[in-house]
């Protein structure tokens, strides 16, 4: 991942951003709504599995290959996200101008 070019100062008040100050890359809202709905897809899994495992008297190393499978979903999402761009945020204490970059891979 680079950065995109950012400006050294602030388009609005010229304030001078510091190398040192440099916000750092985050996970996009979209990126960050995918895990969430791979990680909501698989509490239920999960919940079902411990609850048959708990009537059938299953001991807890019965239910870890099930259970790595109940998180598929929520690893596969993790991975998309990962995938898709970072962005980051500069933002001016001086006067609250922001403006929002996405990194290029
Ligand atoms: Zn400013």
């Amino acid at each position: 991942m680079q950065y995109p070019k950012l400006p050294a100062e602030c388009p609005e008040c010229g304030h001078h951003f510091s190398e040192y100050t440099r916000p750092r890359s985050r996970m996009s809202l979209k990126a960050v709504l995918l895990v969430l709905v791979g990680v909501m897809l698989c509490v239920p899994w999960v919940l079902i599995l411990a609850g048959v495992a708990n009537m059938a008297g299953v001991q807890a190393r019965g239910v870890i290959g099930p259970t790595l499978l109940a998180l598929l979903p929520a690893l596969g999402a993790g991975f998309v996200a990962g995938c898709l761009p970072r962005v980051l945020r500069m933002k001016c204490v001086n006067c609250g101008w922001q403006q929002t970059y996405k990194m290029s891979k």
